[in-house]
């Protein structure tokens, strides 16, 4: 029999099924998705492989598989990855991989942890009767034995500790039947051993009974269907989720549930454990380290857990029976991939839906604009919550107009509105937390002679300024210099810091308000030993005054006695070259609301900013997501954007500037070329330009944009265009990501 494998690279080239022989003594034992070795290239060494197909003769002259790994994915997965493979421009091992166990493809294998318990093997007065009568000799042994008389069943490292002996001691003691030496599987879980108290489930409102009762319909009649449960926050969605995952269980099935890796918190996770215990409960996301990441997978695996709770990559963990898949914050950014494969999980798990027949539930207070327009349209059940199901207030939010503050001669990034307000909440002991988009002290630096900006030198960006270590950084590739004294081009000495970011910002406070404490959190001062969960747990238990931060504040936390939230500069995700500017915006101006005055006290927000007109700033003052959407769909539609298409975006980068040119060109004419044989219309291809940011880490960016519906025949035209390219120019340094519907236009 002859095994199709497919090499575990990333390289283009390779992204093809090789044909090797299977050798006799392995033929009940491989398997399509068998992960193997086998000679490969030039040395013949031996490299890992993935059988993806098993059939009777080859037409070429083979070698033998050299290896069985293990066997690890079904044929259903290995289908799934090559169709994920085309649909996301990647290598079928890039897709196989995002199924396997953390760490199953590296050379140092992660294993369960064990540990060896130590017990008593014979009664205790058999044993004190050896002791008396010398039968026992040594005495290590008799300290061993006289040990675990009072302490039986101890890890074998400290038992050995404790008494002051060796292994041998003890496997001598056991060869003799005094102990029995037990292994035993520790799970890595971090929630093993917390006391939750248990909760059961709460009468559901009204609306929620109706959304519960539709969903409810696609469990039991085991059929696809895809849900948008449209509920601001605290109208009680999760709830929602925690009842459907009951149904779920009751009927044998698993349930996956998709959460932002930012809302990932202790808390959130606490809720389900108190539902459920934690013995069925796992959790998946990149923060855990790799031991507890494969306990997970080992126990999702092998049918222990039953509600996988994650982010993104959780889509794909290796449970068989699932009977519900949820994405909660559908609208978050991180649910799409910005990484090869370039995947949206919303897209894999609609997917997986559709192929296991079960319902995918979304759910978020601002949906994506393109949910929202299949939710209209009825591609998608629409589900209504109106009501907030504790009852408590949303904050009022009031705008104000940076413009109005300038011409009053306040230069400060701090209006008087929300200096009074601060000054305020500090007298009453509140909490306040201030929200700036940007990290660092100065956005950028400007010679006021010459105009020049100092720009890094490996990437055409502004350098940021970073007052803690005087120093000024690039927040692409990490270059840092010192700060420059004078102009390099024109060498004047008048250089302005210019913008505001997260660290001048405290830094004004810290004068504004000199008794106030405060603490900052953005990707500066989130490490791993100070993570993004002690910073919230200082703000929320010590006390601190003022939490000062970037979008990392906005999801997860519950403060009970934050009731002012300042949004320092509103404009500065409308200022960005992306058609989801505005979307952003108001998305974050109500979550970032949604911070303020959860409980009983009613909370304010003051909104800064000089775009007081714009609709996505003045929707989101009303929250009302309704009124925004019926103006930013208009939009879309008029300049056709998503959900009116898809956009696709070529980008193709390299170090020589010539020849990226001249390959964005070649790969511009063969998708001319192959879009030509297909004949489709309401295609828009924009010729080859350099993009936003046309160089990073030393390499030139090109790029090119295709305004089409991504559907499988576009796919594959992209496909075939590209494989050329790639034949044509097998070692060219010239790479290429093809990036459908991108978060990051740049
Ligand atoms: P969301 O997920 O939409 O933010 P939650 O499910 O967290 O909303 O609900 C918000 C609050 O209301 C929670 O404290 C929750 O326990 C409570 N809650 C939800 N549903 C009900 C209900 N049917 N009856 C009483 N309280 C509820
Ligand atoms: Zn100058
Ligand atoms: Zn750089």
């Amino acid at each position: 029999m002859v095994a199709e494998i497919i090499i575990n690279s990333a390289v283009k080239k390779l992204n093809r099924v090789f044909d090797y022989n299977i050798p006799k003594c392995l033929e009940n034992s491989i398997y399509v998705g068998s992960r193997v070795l086998v000679p490969f290239g030039k040395g013949q060494k031996l490299v890992q492989g993935f059988v993806v197909l098993i059939k009777e003769k080859s037409e070429y002259e083979i070698k033998d598989i050299a290896k069985l790994e293990s066997e690890d994915l079904s044929n259903e997965k290995i289908e799934f990855a090559k169709w994920m493979a085309k649909r996301y421009f990647c290598n079928v091992s890039d897709c196989i991989k995002l199924m396997l166990a953390p760490g199953a493809t590296s050379n140092n294998q992660i294993k369960e942890k064990n540990i060896n318990l130590v017990y008593l093997a014979k009664d205790i007065e058999d044993i004190q009767e050896d002791l008396k009568n010398n039968i026992v000799k040594t005495d290590k042994q008799k300290r061993v034995l006289n040990f675990l008389i009072n302490n039986d069943g101890i890890i074998m490292q400290e038992l050995e500790e404790l008494t002051d002996t060796t292994r041998s001691v003890i496997k001598t003691l056991e060869k003799n039947g005094y102990v029995e030496i037990v292994e035993k599987h520790i799970d890595r879980n971090q929630f093993k051993n917390r006391k939750i108290e248990k909760t059961t489930k709460l009468k559901l409102t009204d609306e929620q009974q109706i959304a519960y009762e539709k969903i409810e319909e696609s469990i039991e009649e085991n059929k696809y269907n895809e849900y948008l449960i449209y509920g601001i926050t605290g109208s009680g969605k999760t709830e929602i989720y925690l009842q459907l995952i009951e149904k779920v269980l009751e009927k044998g099935r698993t349930a996956i549930m998709l959460v932002p890796e930012i809302s990932l918190t202790p808390q959130m996770i606490e809720r389900f454990i108190a539902r459920f215990g934690n013995e069925i409960i796992s959790v998946l996301h990149s923060k855990l380290s790799m031991g507890e990441r494969f306990d997970s997978w080992q126990s999702i695996k092998n049918g222990k857990s039953k509600i996988i709770i994650g982010a993104r990559s959780a889509i794909f963990a290796p449970t068989e029976n699932p009977g519900i898949i949820i994405i909660d914050e559908e609208h978050d950014n991180s649910y799409k991939s910005e990484m090869s494969p370039r995947y949206n999980a919303k897209e894999v798990a609609k997917k997986i839906a559709q192929e296991k027949n079960i319902p995918l539930v979304l759910g978020s207070a601002t949906p994506d604009i393109s949910t929202f327009y299949k939710a209209n349209n009825g591609e998608i059940e629409l589900l209504k919550l109106t009501k907030r199901a504790n009852k408590s207030n949303l904050p009022k939010i009031k705008i104000v107009d940076l413009r109005r503050e300038l011409a009053n001669g306040n230069k400060s990034m701090i209006s008087m509105e929300l200096y009074n307000s601060i000054r305020q909440n500090l007298q009453n002991k509140k909490q306040t937390i201030l929200f700036l988009n940007r990290r660092g002290f100065s956005t950028f630096v400007m010679c006021r002679d010459c105009g020049y900006t100092l720009k890094c030198k490996n990437c055409n960006i502004a350098l940021t300024y970073h007052k803690s270590q005087e120093k000024m950084k690039c927040h692409y590739c990490g270059y840092q210099e010192e700060v420059a004294k004078i102009c390099p081009n024109c060498g004047s000495k008048r250089i302005k810091y210019f913008g505001t970011g997260t660290q001048k910002l405290e830094q004004e406070i810290n004068k504004l308000f000199p008794n106030a404490s405060t603490i900052r959190m953005d990707i500066d001062t989130v490490t791993k030993k100070n993570s993004h969960e002690d910073i919230l747990n200082k703000f929320k238990n010590d006390g601190i005054d003022i939490l000062i931060g970037t979008q990392m504040i906005v999801k997860g936390h519950h403060f009970p006695n934050v009731t002012l939230v300042g949004i320092i500069a509103a404009d500065s995700s409308l200022n960005i070259d992306d058609y989801r500017a505005e979307e952003r915006t108001f998305d974050i101006i109500v979550q970032v609301a949604g911070r303020a005055g959860r409980e009983k006290e009613e909370g304010k927000v003051i909104v800064q900013t000089y775009n007081v007109d714009n609709y996505s700033i003045k929707c989101a003052q009303k929250q009302n997501y309704d009124l925004f959407y019926n103006s930013e769909i208009k939009l879309r539609e008029r300049l056709k954007y998503p959900p009116f298409c898809d956009i696709i975006m070529i980008g193709v980068a390299g170090p020589e500037e010539d020849n990226v040119k001249k390959s964005s060109q070649n790969i511009y004419e063969y998708i001319q070329e192959e879009l030509d044989k297909i004949n489709i219309d309401n295609i828009n291809i924009v010729k080859p330009m350099p993009a936003p940011i046309d160089k990073i880490k030393n390499r030139f960016r090109w790029r090119i944009i295709i305004k089409a519906n991504a559907n499988d025949t576009i796919i594959e035209a992209l496909n075939k265009a590209l494989s050329k390219f790639y034949i044509e120019n097998k070692n060219s340094n010239i790479r290429i990501i093809v990036d459908v519907n991108p978060t990051n236009m740049m």
